[in-house]
């Protein structure tokens, strides 16, 4: 089996993910069939008002384990979904399930979460996504003022003139939107400041050493300044302990996720977390 790197003439066959043709093709042709075969799941994961401590939002993410296997993180397979067009039909299937997710939650009586859900590049550029959107919402009677859109910053900014008539239309029927791994990639700020958008997320990669790294400490603080001045909440991601908490808490940022609060977890363990919290309160 060829590796990357392994010196012979069957590296030209490694793709991007380290995988040779013959891997690709089996994973594709697994992928093909998952949906069918009802392997993707939605895993959610918490996003937490830092000035009040309370579950504001979940983020929607995907989950994949073909039968009889582990599971399979997203990273390793939505690269391939794009190339081939798959993450249409899958992505249509998280959007419709994290919109029911949200109605279901309404009506067992949770407090208002706003569900997030990721789209990819694909996803992004498809003509119908505005009329998907209303129709998810109409379907399955979710609130669109509790369901959030969340696109990479590389992704928007790879045609943002685009972006801007796209999120106009979100944005009027009243889905939240947010530049997800802010800081990754080049943002136009003249661009920023056009687009009808909630939020920024700070790439978790900022955050992992802003307790001991000057530099991330200052692109942290510079976001976070940066988006209070467009009016713009700032989430963080990768919150994974106590001072990189406290940190943010200093630096003004509004919300965060990560492992110090929870995982992403099924939605049965979201239901039991917010009525917890409902029982202490
Ligand atoms: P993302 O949207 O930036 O999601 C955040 C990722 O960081 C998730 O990885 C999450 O599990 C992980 N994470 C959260 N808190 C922590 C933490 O404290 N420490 C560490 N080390 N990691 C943390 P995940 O679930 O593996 O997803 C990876 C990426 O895959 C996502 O990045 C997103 O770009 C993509 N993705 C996931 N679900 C979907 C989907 O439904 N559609 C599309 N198009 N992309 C998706
Ligand atoms: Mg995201
Ligand atoms: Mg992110
Ligand atoms: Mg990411």
């Amino acid at each position: 089996r060829a590796k990357a790197g392994s010196g012979n003439t069957y590296e030209f066959y490694v793709n991007s993910m380290g995988m040779d043709a013959m891997d690709s093709l089996r994973l594709e042709g697994a992928l093909r069939r998952a949906l069918e075969r009802d392997e993707f799941q939605l895993h959610y994961q918490p996003q937490v008002d830092i000035a009040t401590g309370t579950v504001v939002g979940v983020e929607a993410l995907l989950r994949w384990q073909p039968q009889g296997g582990a599971m399979v993180p997203p990273g390793d397979f939505i690269p391939l979904a794009e190339q081939t067009g798959l993450i249409v039909p899958i992505g249509d299937w998280v959007l419709a399930t994290a919109c029911a997710q949200q109605k279901a939650w309404r009506e067992a009586g949770l407090p208002p979460l706003t569900v997030s859900v990721n789209l990819s590049a694909r996803q992004f550029q498809r003509q119908d996504l505005v009329e998907l959107v209303a129709r998810l919402v109409r379907e399955t009677g979710c609130d669109p003022r509790y369901l959030a859109l969340e696109i990479t910053e590389t992704d928007v900014m790879e045609n943002p003139q685009a972006a801007v008539a796209i999120f106009r239309q979100l944005n009027e029927m009243g889905v939240q939107l947010a530049i997800d791994d802010f800081g990754t990639g080049y943002s136009s700020l003249s661009y920023l400041k056009r687009f009808p958008i909630d939020s920024l997320k700070i790439d978790r990669s900022f955050v992992h050493d802003i307790t001991h790294d000057i530099d991330d400490a200052t692109i942290v603080h510079s976001v976070i300044a940066l988006a209070h001045s467009m009016h713009l909440k700032v989430v963080a991601e990768g919150v994974e302990d106590a001072r990189q908490l406290q940190f943010l808490r200093e630096h003004g940022c509004d919300q965060m996720q990560g492992y110090y609060v929870s995982k992403p977890v099924p939605a049965s363990a979201i239901e039991a977390m917010m009525q917890r919290t409902r029982a202490a309160a």
